[in-house]
C-alpha cells in the first residue's frame, strides 16, 4: 500500500512541477516578447521622429533656395535692362539653376518681352504651348499684383514631346515702380528637378516627394525600393499663393528582425535568458533523477538491512546508538526506538558482565582499533536469556575522511555454538569406537596373554592341593606356591587394568604431561603384541625434555594406533629382526614443539597406499578398520601440531607427529 501512495504521490509532485515550470516559461516568453516589442517601437519612433526631422529640414531648404532664386530673379531687373541683355542674363542664371525652366518677362498685360528656357531640356511647352497656360500666368500675377509680392501658381503637368511630362508651378514677381506694376517675371519651376538638390542629402533607404492631398506624387527622388516597412513624414510647403505638401518616405531592409542595437542587444539577452532556464530546467531534471535514485538506491538499502541476519549497530564518539538495524532488535528483544541514544550500559548487556563492557567500551572510544576477524561476546535477550555473539567492530568514516564513531556487525552464534558440540560428541564417540575397535583386535593377544597367567594360576593351585594333599610338605612351601599364585594374579589384573584403563578414560582437559608418562601408560599394550610378533621395542628419549600439553587419552592412543601399525608391518616372514623405535625429541628449528616419532623396519609405504593413507576406511588389511590413521590426524591438527610420514634408513616407516611443549621439566619444582 505505501509504496503506491508514495508513488502516486510523486506523480502528483510531478504534475505540479510540470505545470509551475510551464507558467514560469509562459511568463519569461510573454515578458521577452513585450521587451522586443517596446524595444521595437522606440526604435521606430526614433525612426520616425528623425525622418520628420529631416522632412522639416527638407521644406526649410527648398523655402531658402526659393527665395535665393527670387532674389536673383529681382536681380536680373537691376538697371533697366535691355531685352537682349536681360535674355543672356536669364539663360546664365537657368544654367545655374536647374530647378528654373523657363523665365520670362512680361509686361503689365501680360505680353512677353523677353523669355529665356533651361539649357538641361528642350523647350517645355513645344508641344503645349505656351498659350494654353496663360490663364495659370495671369491667375498667378493678379495674385501677386494683390499681394505685392510673389505668388505661386498650383503646379500642373505639362506633357511632353518625348511621350513623358513634368509637373511644373508658376512664379510670378511684380515689377513695380513708384507703386506701378510696370511688368511682372514670370518663371516656371519643375518640381522634380526642385527636389534633385535634396535628393543629394538622401540616404539610400529614403524617398522625397510632392504630393497631392490624396497621396497620389507629382514628383518624387529617391530609391523607388518598397518593402513592408515604411515610415513616413509629410510637411506643409507654404508659398504665397499655394500650399505644397513634401513628403518623405524611409524604410529599413527587410526582413527587418533587429531593428537596432537596443533590440539586438533585448533579443540577445532574452535568448541567453531563455538558454539559462533550459539549462535549468534540464539541471532541475538531472536533480530529480538523481533524486529518485537515490531514494531508489535507500530503498534498496533498507531492503537489504531488512533482510539481513546479521545485527547491525552504529555508535558515536559518545558511545551513543545511532542506528540499529531489525535483524539487532530481534536478536536482542528491543526496539529501535528503545535502543537509539542509550550509551553507557546498554539494556542487552549482561549485569554480571556490563562492568568488563563498559572498559570494553572505554577502550574502544579511546581510538582502540579492535581485532578485524572480530571477538565473541556474550549479550543478554530481553527476555534475560544470554547468548554468545561474534562482534566485528570497524571505525565508521564520513564522506570528508573523518571518523564519526563505529559500526558494529553481530553474528548469533548459538547454533554455530550448539553443531560445534555436536561435531565434538560425534568425533569422541568415534574416537571411542575406534577404540574399542582396538582394543577387539587384540582380543587374541589378550587371552593369549591371560592364559599364561590364569594356566600358571591353575598349575600352582593344582600344586599346592597335591602338596596339601600329601601332606608331607611344610607350610612354607605352600605359602611360596600362593605367593606365585598371588603375583600370575596381579599380573593379569595388570593387563585387565591396562585395557579397561585405555577403554575408559577420557579426560577431557588438556594437560602438562611427561613424554615418558604417555609411554608408560601404552607400553603395555605395545608389548602384547611385540612378544606375540618377536618384536624388539626400543624407547628412546631426550634428556630434560619439556612437558607436552595435550589431552593424554587422545595421544596415547595415537601413539599406540602408530606402534601398531609399525608392529604389524613388519609381520613378514622375511624380516627377521623386527625392532620397533619410539622416540622423542625437542624439535631444532622451534623448540616450543616436541616431536614424537614411530620408526619401524617394515616394508615401507608404496606410492599408491601413501596417496589414501588418511583416508578413512582405507585399509590394506583384511581385519583393518582403516579409521586408525585419520584419527590420529585429526588428533594431532586439534592440539595444533602435524602428522607427517616418510621412509626410513634402510627400510621401513617412520611416522612423526608434532605436540605443542608445555613446562619443562627441568622448571617443575
Ligand atoms: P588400519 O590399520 O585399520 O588398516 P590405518 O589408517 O591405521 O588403518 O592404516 C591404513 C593403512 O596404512 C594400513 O592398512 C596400511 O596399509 C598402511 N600403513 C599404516 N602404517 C604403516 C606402516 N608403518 N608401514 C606400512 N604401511 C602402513
Amino acid at each position: 500500500m505505501a509504496p503506491v501512495e508514495s508513488r502516486r504521490e510523486r506523480w502528483r509532485a510531478h504534475g505540479r512541477r510540470r505545470v509551475l515550470w510551464s507558467a514560469l516559461a509562459a511568463l519569461v516568453v510573454a515578458l521577452l516578447v513585450t521587451l522586443v516589442w517596446l524595444a521595437g517601437r522606440y526604435e521606430a519612433s526614433q525612426v520616425q521622429s528623425r525622418l520628420e526631422r529631416d522632412a522639416a529640414d527638407a521644406v526649410g531648404d527648398i523655402r531658402s533656395r526659393l527665395t535665393r532664386n527670387l532674389q536673383s530673379l529681382q536681380a536680373l531687373q537691376f538697371g533697366d535692362p535691355k531685352p537682349v541683355a536681360w535674355t543672356g542674363e536669364a539663360t546664365a542664371l537657368l544654367r545655374e539653376r536647374r530647378e528654373l525652366l523657363r523665365i520670362e518677362w512680361r509686361d503689365s498685360q501680360f505680353g512677353i518681352l523677353a523669355q529665356a528656357g533651361t539649357p538641361y531640356r528642350p523647350p517645355v511647352f513645344e508641344r503645349l504651348g505656351r498659350d494654353s497656360v496663360q490663364s495659370e500666368v495671369t491667375q498667378v500675377c493678379n495674385a501677386a499684383r494683390r499681394i505685392s509680392g510673389p505668388a505661386y501658381s498650383t503646379s500642373y503637368f505639362v506633357p511632353l514631346t518625348d511621350g513623358l511630362g513634368i509637373e511644373v508651378m508658376e512664379m510670378c514677381l511684380p515689377l513695380a515702380s513708384a507703386g506701378v506694376v510696370m511688368g511682372y517675371l514670370v518663371a516656371t519651376y519643375s518640381l522634380q528637378d526642385l527636389l534633385d538638390d535634396l535628393a543629394r542629402q538622401l540616404t539610400r533607404s529614403q524617398e522625397v516627394a510632392f504630393t497631392e492631398g490624396d497621396g497620389t506624387r507629382l514628383a518624387m527622388r529617391g530609391t523607388a525600393r518598397r518593402t513592408s516597412r515604411v515610415f513616413s513624414a509629410q510637411h506643409l510647403l507654404d508659398l504665397p499663393g499655394t500650399t505644397l505638401v513634401l513628403r518623405m518616405d524611409s524604410w529599413r531592409g527587410a526582413p527587418d528582425l533587429f531593428p537596432n542595437v537596443l533590440t539586438a542587444l533585448v533579443t540577445a539577452m532574452s535568448i541567453a535568458l531563455v538558454s539559462i532556464l533550459l539549462l535549468l530546467g534540464k539541471d532541475m531534471r538531472r536533480r530529480l533523477k538523481a533524486e529518485s535514485d537515490l531514494a531508489d538506491a535507500l530503498a534498496f538499502r533498507k531492503a537489504m538491512e531488512d533482510s539481513l541476519v546479521t545485527g547491525l549497530r552504529a555508535r558515536d564518539l559518545e558511545g551513543r546508538i545511532t542506528y540499529v538495524n531489525p535483524a539487532f532488535c530481534q536478536m536482542v528483544g528491543f526496539s529501535a526506538e528503545e535502543l537509539m541514544g542509550q550509551s553507557a550500559n546498554a539494556p542487552y548487556w549482561p549485569p554480571e558482565l556490563a562492568d568488563e563492557y563498559k572498559k570494553r567500551q572505554d577502550i574502544r572510544l579511546a581510538g582502540n582499533v579492535p581485532p578485524r576477524e572480530g571477538f565473541e561476546s556474550v549479550f543478554m535477550h530481553k527476555d534475560g536469556t544470554r547468548f554468545p555473539v561474534l562482534i566485528i567492530e570497524a571505525p565508521l568514516i564520513n564522506a570528508h575522511g573523518v571518523q564519526t564513531g563505529w559500526m558494529s556487525a553481530f553474528l548469533d552464534i548459538r547454533e554455530q555454538r550448539r553443531i560445534e558440540e555436536l561435531s565434538r560428541a560425534s568425533q569422541d564417540r568415534l574416537q571411542a569406537t575406534a577404540r574399542l575397535a582396538m582394543v577387539g583386535e587384540m582380543a587374541s593377544l589378550l587371552s593369549h596373554e591371560l592364559n599364561q597367567p590364569l594356566a600358571a594360576i591353575a598349575s600352582y593351585a593344582t600344586g599346592t592341593r597335591n602338596l596339601l594333599q600329601q601332606g608331607a610338605h611344610t607350610l612354607a612351601d605352600v605359602d611360596l606356591a600362593m605367593h606365585r599364585i598371588a603375583e600370575q594374579a596381579e599380573r593379569a589384573g595388570k593387563v585387565i587394568k591396562s585395557v579397561h584403563d585405555f577403554v575408559r578414560r577420557r579426560d577431557q582437559a588438556r594437560e602438562v604431561v611427561a613424554p615418558q608418562a604417555l609411554f608408560d601408560a601404552i607400553l603395555p599394550l605395545v608389548n602384547l603384541q611385540a612378544r606375540k610378533l618377536g618384536v624388539q621395542v626400543q624407547l628412546r628419549l631426550d634428556p630434560g625434555l619439556p612437558q607436552v600439553l595435550c589431552d593424554r587419552t587422545m595421544v596415547e592412543q595415537v601413539l599406540l594406533n602408530l606402534a601398531r601399525n609399525g608392529m604389524q608391518a613388519m609381520d613378514r616372514p622375511e624380516i627377521r629382526r623386527r625392532v620397533l623405535q619410539l622416540g622423542v625429541q625437542r624439535v631444532t628449528a622451534d623448540p616450543r614443539w616436541i616431536e614424537f616419532s614411530v620408526t619401524d623396519v617394515g616394508p615401507g609405504i608404496a606410492p599408491e597406499v601413501a596417496q589414501q593413507l588418511f583416508t578413512p576406511f582405507f585399509t590394506t588389511k583384511a581385519e583393518g578398520m582403516g579409521l586408525g590413521l585419520s584419527l590420529c590426524r585429526t588428533v594431532i591438527e586439534q592440539h595444533g601440531g602435524t602428522l607427517a610420514f616418510g621412509p626410513n634408513a634402510p627400510q621401513g616407516t617412520v611416522f612423526t607427529f608434532t605436540l605443542p611443549a608445555g613446562q619443562s621439566q627441568a622448571q617443575l619444582p
